[in-house]
């Protein structure tokens, strides 16, 4: 690349942290220095925030990078310390979870009740022969048994890979085989807009081509008819009948502890492998510190899917491993209506929500009455993750979830960091819309140009983390190769997170959105991020995409696919007007050389099935090339809508 990317966006709106908040916050600025000055210190600090049952002999071991191990010697169970150890403490009557299910049906599960739970499941699997390193593929709802299996692999030191629910037979088989899986576990189906979603046909379309399965342990939610095979185990049956009674052994600090695919947003997915005693060090602290949890009195949501990383690391191991008290959700955010998740927030008094750009975008499309019919006042802390959040939308969650006062964490991390690496502390930082802010005590981000020289406040360029991590992958699972081309190939000593990122003029980081998107108009880099956030904040536009297309005299073009919002004319002269407008509101937002060379106006974007926007895809489409991989696509028939729109001109 010629230059690194141009630093177009200017904001100056700046929220410091309410005043009661911070006098009480679980972490203050002094975590910054005592890191600084001691990061591995700091870290082993971290870790005895777990229970450990044997004490490790060495922090780090570093000796064979990019290949870390992270408390050697050390030896605890996960399973133990989420539960067990509550329970020790008294602390077993404490609701775990506050289920919620789609159709309005609810379970509440004690620290007792999710341990019991546990215990048996870790029972059942060892009778169906699963030992300590086998591989278990887990493919359910968003149903408290999910968190229950994930746990009673960890428990008996079997390795979880979670498939999200909603993926294909091929997706699924594609990922146990990869894994060579024993044992998957599912259900007959689950609740989504509104009706039962079948999950078991699935299933066995994918066992049916996948010879390492030797059993199916089926949760029966729906209640939907399923086929039946010699492999196939109800979960009431096999589970539900095992003893609560189960003690748990203590594993290596870097035995795998999961495996899990990355979103797919960019390329084929990378089976990512994260091992015991440094994720859980990492994910436990990063959740006491970002969301500055009380377990006492908080009530806390993240609105992810167990699928993804964001489930893995905030529903299930931070959240559990701290004691908190949490609502889970099964479904979807407008059934029965566009209200629901006020709803919840207000039925549970939720304290801390944790929730996607994609989903307050789409809130924001949906209209600023819906939240304000419901009571939002339990609200203290926000969270955001996923995209970069435009500082528009940033501002919307603010007023309008917020009332003004709660501080909104914008947490960059990736499935490969296991963990939160750049947030706001939301007791320390004034924070700015749509900027990440810092790096998280012990954390050594950067941002670099082309040379991996770090650029000054001001400049853009690559997103690196120069040092080791607790919770950082340990390889792709199989593929050692491919990790370290992928991250470790672009700058010697460095980890490559595949983002762009800018430098403002007080060092804060701002997230650009994939180097692979950033387009070169002219000559300049310009990120993808600034020029949507630019279209996003016209009052006229709910979501935009864009992408750089070739173009014979400027290299590449902009082109922009935009979604109006809801109450615009976009009919005939209005459109055409509309995007006049547009155009020359980005070039007089962030300079003409940003302005886009070309306007849609579509219904819908293309989005993996964790929100995120597909742009390659809208790429090929922006240059008339056939459809790279879509197999990740959230919905197939968005593309022939945005490609038939295009044709017939529209
Ligand atoms: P793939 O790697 O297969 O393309 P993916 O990168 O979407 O998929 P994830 O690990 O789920 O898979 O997502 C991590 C990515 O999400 C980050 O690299 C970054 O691009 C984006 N991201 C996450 N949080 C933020 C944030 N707060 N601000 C900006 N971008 C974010
Ligand atoms: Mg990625």
């Amino acid at each position: 690349m010629s230059e690194t990317l141009a630093n177009l966006l200017q904001e100056t709106r700046e929220f410091p942290p309410p005043a009661e908040l911070a006098a009480a916050a679980n972490v203050t600025a002094d975590a910054y220095a005592e890191a600084a000055d001691d990061r591995l210190g700091f870290w082993a600090e971290q870790a005895r925030r777990l229970d450990w049952a044997k004490p490790w002999d060495q922090v780090l071991d570093w000796s064979n990078p990019p290949f870390a191990k992270w408390f050697v010697g050390g030896e605890l169970n996960v399973a133990y310390n989420c539960l067990d150890r509550h329970v020790a403490a008294g602390r077993g009557d404490k609701v775990a979870i506050h289920w919620e299910g789609e159709p309005g049906d609810t379970r509440t599960l004690t620290y007792s009740d999710l341990h019991k739970l546990t215990c048996q499941a870790a029972n059942a699997l060892t009778g169906l022969g699963v030992t300590a390193g086998d591989r278990v593929a887990i493919y359910l709802p968003m149903i408290p048994e999910a968190a229950a299996a994930m746990l009673a692999c960890a428990r008996i030191g079997a390795t979880h890979s979670v498939v999200f629910g909603g993926f294909s037979a091929d997706a699924l088989s594609n990922r146990i085989q990869d894994a060579s899986a024993k044992v998957v576990i599912t259900a007959d189906g689950g609740y989504r807009r509104g009706k039962p979603s079948a999950l078991k046909p699935t299933v066995d379309e994918a066992v049916a081509v996948s010879p390492s399965i030797e059993h199916v342990l089926v949760v029966r939610r729906t209640g939907q008819e399923v086929a039946w095979t010699d492999k196939d185990h109800w979960w009431h049956e096999t589970v539900e009948t095992a003893s609560t009674e189960h003690t748990a052994a203590a594993f290596d600090a870097e035995h795998p502890l999961f495996i899990l695919y990355t979103s797919g947003t960019t390329a084929r997915p990378k089976g990512i492998l994260h091992t015991t005693g440094g994720y859980l060090t990492q994910a436990s602290y990063t959740h006491h510190a970002v969301f500055d949890l009380k377990p006492e009195s908080d009530v806390y949501w993240c609105t992810a899917d167990i699928g993804w990383v964001t489930g893995h690391s905030y529903i299930v191991y931070g959240p559990l491993s701290n004691g908190a008290t949490q609502v889970m959700y099964e479904g979807t955010p407008d059934t029965p209506h566009r209200g629901r998740f006020w709803e919840i927030v207000d039925k549970y008094k939720v304290s801390i929500l944790y929730t996607a750009p994609t989903l307050i975008r789409t809130m924001m499309k949906w209209g600023d009455d819906i939240p304000q019919g419901y009571d939002l006042s339990s609200l203290r802390v926000l969270g955001s993750v996923g995209e970069p959040i435009n500082p528009e939308a940033w501002m919307w969650y603010r007023e309008h979830v917020g009332r003004n006062n709660a501080p909104i964490v914008d947490t960059w991390w990736q499935t490969e960091t296991g963990a939160i690496m750049i947030s706001p502390l939301p007791g320390v930082t004034a924070t700015k819309p749509g900027s990440a802010m810092s790096p998280l005590p012990g954390i050594s981000a950067d941002v670099v140009d082309d040379q991996g020289e770090s650029v000054p406040n001001g400049g853009g360029g690559y997103l690196v983390l120069r040092e080791p991590w607790p919770s950082m992958l340990r390889t792709i699972w199989g593929d050692d190769e491919r990790f370290i081309d992928t991250y470790w190939s672009r700058f010697a000593g460095m980890y490559f997170a595949g983002d762009g990122a800018k430098k403002d003029a007080d060092g804060h980081v701002w997230l650009l959105g994939r180097v692979d998107d950033v387009m070169l108009v002219s000559g300049h880099n310009i990120s993808t991020t600034e020029v949507e956030s630019a279209l996003v904040s016209h009052p006229s536009v709910a979501e935009a995409a864009v992408v750089g297309a070739t173009d014979p005299t400027t290299g590449q073009a902009i082109v922009a696919f935009t979604i109006p919002r809801g109450n615009v004319d976009t009919s005939g002269a209005a459109g055409e007007q509309l995007i006049t407008e547009l155009r020359n509101h980005v070039a007089r937002t962030l300079g003409p050389i940003a302005k886009p060379r070309q306007i849609m106006l579509v219904p819908e974007l293309p989005k993996t099935r964790s929100g995120k926007i597909m742009r390659r895809l809208l790429r090929d489409v922006a240059e008339n090339r056939s459809l790279g991989d879509v197999t990740t696509l959230q919905d197939s028939s968005v593309m022939e809508l945005i490609s038939s729109g295009l044709q017939s001109g529209k």
